[in-house]
């Protein structure tokens, strides 16, 4: 750490902490050691019982009271060879983040005596208090318990002295409270209409999987340092603070090595990581100063859901031993880089196939064509609910800010697949499918395997990219939540995929051949969702006023996106899929204006008391020594020479009180709307006027704030600076 508050003794030089590496060939015995993996209930469970559990997961049926309480009994046993003394529900409420109650493993019996205890009961279902969590009226309207429920297709883990069961949580009623709930019902969603359509090649497939591949960026600021700020304190972010004359200019920072402090601290987050299951392969410097970068091997989108929450709490505590703080916010810092979490998202079949890989043979190639496409075309007619699956107060700042996917949801295919699809949509029904005398079909674009060998496409400016045999979600944001993208995207393909098996069937009941009917439909689809698909520069000016021309979604009011929760075709293609239902659609709406309303509460206050408390303070004492400045010249001088030399002081000690005027009045202003604002009763309507009226104010607060920090005395700043915050020794 490098600065004056070293000097002024307010913060400490920290070595780095010392961590063992994995040695080579140690990670196989490492990895998982924390999770009640497959092999291991192999050891403490009776293997009939297992049949049927492992039955039921795979192929998504209940599981029975007997057999929960078999597991119960087993889970327990391992837990408690392992050291551990309590379980807990470890679920995901609407607020983001994961939420946990511990009990501990024993109970007393009618004697007084103890017993230790963990039943199928306590396995299954857990009574937490619902009503401390968000929940968007359900439970104001319906019951208001909530209840968290097992999933046993994510294993069990141990954190501490604690086994964590990965829960849904959900109303009595059975609304879903929470993320997982959804997104386990959208897999099955997906799952049944891409097999459905995968049965036109394939007759043996089974099932359909979905992959999520998540890429985390964050930041690293040190402890002291954070501390002494209260904004990053209470909001996560800097509401204030000079840009650094150094920033990202020299994209040193994404060159350079990983600084020691640092590196001991991806080295032990990648030990506790690893223990728990989760694969994390790739660690790495990002673009702005002090941002970093860790991804995971892809898994089922559930679990891999799971171990994104579980590393995003794993990394405050290990970052805590290192003296660091970790920042998930999307934009800690204004002028550089926000923070994303890419989401690489694919679907498998269980013979093996990828779906959005190109084949090796023209009937692999039509079907990968197949899925492509009605992929395109859900994210064409959802742009606007993607958009809002992504949105959010924190999101806000970073997308769209010129270093981020823009506020349009558009997809960038690449250019070999988009000739691809140009020459499919060129040829006539003759060209593009070929089936010859022996009854082999040869597709017009034969060649797609070999041109894809080379797919060092890239565009950065895309919110949304195929990558060679998957999509990249990249407007996903740092500290969400990845499910609400994750469960829309599945949906909405879901959705697509049923319409598309529609189309093709009312084809093939009139007489066409199979593959001619596919390659009809393809086409119209190819033609239909050309305005989603874009190449260019996302960042610049002409594509905002394209976008809006060719129909997408332009909106970046925040609380205006959320709106489109609520449209007329989300509702029905939840419903369609049944994966949320309007009543939940609406919840869920209404916590996302809360949490918006909440979040920006809770900045301007901060804003408010930063300015009034560190600024202006801070501005009257330089104030103050320039003005005793002017009088000794004053006293030194004659006047006529003491006009000028006091000159400068005197217009600086102008310029600050410029500033802290505005300040002051912005400070008033921003008070008064946010008590309008608050009195309004609809969250939604709270929400707009929050983003319209409040948000302003506080931009310019700060912008006069900022002038100040670049006049006033180092010394009397008592606010760690950018350059302070974001270099790292
Ligand atoms: P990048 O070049 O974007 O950094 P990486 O190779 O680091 O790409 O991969 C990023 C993430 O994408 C990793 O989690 C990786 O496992 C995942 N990924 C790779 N292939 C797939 C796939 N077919 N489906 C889903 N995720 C995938
Ligand atoms: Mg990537």
């Amino acid at each position: 750490m490098n600065n004056r508050f070293i000097a002024l003794g307010r913060a400490t030089e920290h070595t780095p902490v010392e961590v063992k590496p994995i040695v080579e060939g140690q990670v196989k015995a490492y990895f998982a050691k924390d999770v009640f993996t497959r092999e291991r209930m192999k050891e403490y469970i009776a293997s009939t019982v297992l049949e049927e559990l492992f039955d039921a997961v795979d192929n998504g049926r209940t599981i029975s009271r007997d057999i929960a309480n078999s597991v119960a009994i087993g889970m327990r046993k391992w837990a408690m060879d392992r050291g551990a003394t309590h379980y807990t529900h470890w679920f995901q409420p609407l607020t983001g983040g994961t939420a946990e109650k511990h009990d501990a493993f024993f109970d007393l019996r009618g004697d007084g005596s103890i017993m230790e205890d963990f039943s199928g009961n306590a396995l299954y279902q857990q009574e937490p208090d619902a009503s401390s969590f968000p929940n968007g009226g359900i439970r104001n309207t319906f019951e208001a318990r909530g209840y968290s429920a097992w999933d046993p297709s994510s294993p069990v883990f141990l954190v501490g002295d604690t086994l964590c069961i990965p829960t849904i949580f959900v109303a009595y009623t059975g609304e879903a409270l929470d993320y997982k709930t959804p997104l386990i019902r959208s897999t099955a969603a997906l799952c049944k209409a891409a097999r459905e359509v995968c049965w036109y090649f394939d007759k043996s497939v089974r099932h359909v999987h979905t992959n999520l591949g998540w890429e985390q960026e964050y930041f690293l600021v040190d402890e002291d340092l954070f501390d002494a700020r209260p904004d990053l304190m209470l909001t996560g972010r800097t509401l204030m603070g000079h840009s650094s004359a150094k920033n990202q200019q020299l994209e040193d920072h994404y060159f350079g090595a990983i600084p020691a402090r640092v590196l001991n601290f991806m080295i032990d987050l990648e030990h506790e990581a690893l223990r728990v299951g989760i694969p994390i392969k790739t660690r790495h410097n990002e673009v702005a100063p002090n941002q970093f970068e860790m991804a995971p091997i892809f898994e089922d989108v559930n679990l891999a859901n799971d171990h994104n929450l579980l590393i995003m709490s794993i990394m405050e505590k290990v970052a805590r031993r290192h003296h660091f703080r970790v920042l998930l916010h999307e934009k800690p810092f204004a002028g550089v880089n926000g923070s994303g979490k890419h989401c690489n998202w694919s679907m498998q079949t269980n013979t093996g196939i990828n779906l959005l890989a190109p084949g090796k043979n023209p009937y692999q190639n039509l079907q990968f064509v197949t899925f492509l496409v009605n992929v395109l075309m859900a994210v064409y007619k959802y742009n606007g609910l993607l958009k809002a699956t992504i949105s959010s107060a924190t999101n806000a700042h970073r997308l769209g800010a010129n270093e981020a996917p823009p506020a349009i949801i558009s997809v960038f295919l690449g250019k070999q697949i988009t000739e691809v699809l140009d020459k499919l949509e060129k040829a006539s029904a003759k060209e593009g499918i070929i089936i010859n005398a022996k009854k082999e079909m040869k597709l017009g674009v034969a060649t797609i395997p070999e041109i894809l060998l080379d797919n060092t496409d890239r565009n950065r400016t895309s919110p949304f990219a195929f990558t060679g045999n998957r999509f990249e979600f990249r407007a996903v944001g740092s500290s969400a939540n990845c499910g609400a993208a994750m469960l829309a995207l599945n949906a909405a393909v879901a959705e697509q995929l049923m319409d598309f098996k529609k189309a093709v069937d009312t084809l093939i009941d009139k007489g066409e051949p199979k593959e001619r009917a596919l390659f009809e439909i393809i086409r119209k689809y190819i033609v239909a969702c050309k305005p989603i698909r874009f190449d260019g520069n996302g960042y610049s000016e002409e594509w905002k006023k394209e976008a809006a021309q060719r129909g997408l979604d332009c909106e970046t009011s925040v609380p205006v996106i959320f709106e489109r929760y609520l449209d007329k075709q989300t509702i029905e293609m939840f419903k369609k899929t049944q994966v949320l239902t309007e009543a939940e659609l609406q919840a869920r709406c209404e916590v996302k204006w809360e949490n918006y309303n909440k979040k920006l509460q809770i900045e301007s206050r901060v804003l408010g008391d930063l300015v009034i408390n560190h600024v202006i303070p801070a501005a009257n004492r330089y104030q103050s020594i320039l003005l005793d400045n002017v009088l000794k010249i004053k006293q030194a001088f004659a006047p006529e020479e003491a006009q000028k030399l006091a000159a400068n002081d005197s217009l600086m000690i102008h310029r600050i009180a410029d500033h802290v005027s505005a300040i002051i009045e912005g400070v008033d202003e921003m008070t008064k709307v946010r008590h309008i604002a608050n009195r309004k009763i609809n969250e939604h309507e709270k929400a707009i006027a929050y983003h319209d009226t409040v948000v302003p104010l506080m931009e310019n607060i700060r912008k006069h704030a900022d002038e100040l920090e670049m006049i006033i005395d180092d010394e009397l700043w008592a606010l760690p600076k950018y350059r302070e915050l974001m270099f790292i020794r």
